[in-house]
């Protein structure tokens, strides 16, 4: 065990209703101490759409990985999202395509789609691999 403590990485949007939702989470759910976020604006929709965009939070995810030892990773999509503005259920299958991109380069062990409801505060999980 690291004496900095354990982390995960998050590619989250910049929004900030859902950061502290999503960093409980996943103290909670992975037993971190830190989630290193990675913010994007619209994040589920740019991770499939911009390559550009894409590389450079790869590149911050291997610096979470390789300097943190983070192992596991969450990518986040969310209702009323500025950056991304399509209804929720499109939401949900752009988290499952982001979140397979994120997982495709063998950065981390497991990868977690989730969807936040900024109004209820409620994140469901959309995948898993
Ligand atoms: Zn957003």
């Amino acid at each position: 065990m690291s004496s900095h403590g354990t982390f995960c990485t998050v590619f989250d949007c910049m929004d900030g209703r859902t950061n502290d939702l999503v960093n409980a989470w996943c103290r909670t759910n992975f037993g971190v101490d830190h989630p290193d976020t990675i913010t994007i604006a619209g994040c589920d929709g740019i991770l499939i759409s911009d390559a550009g965009e894409r590389e450079r939070a790869f590149k911050l995810a291997r610096i979470s990985a390789h300097h943190h030892g983070s192992k596991q990773a969450v990518v986040i999509g969310h209702s009323e999202c500025a950056g991304h503005m399509v209804p929720n259920e499109q939401h949900k299958i752009d988290i499952e395509q982001a979140t397979k991109l994120v997982a495709a380069p063998g950065i981390f062990e497991h990868v977690v789609g989730l969807f936040v409801d900024v109004r209820t505060g409620e994140i469901v999980e959309v995948c898993r691999i």
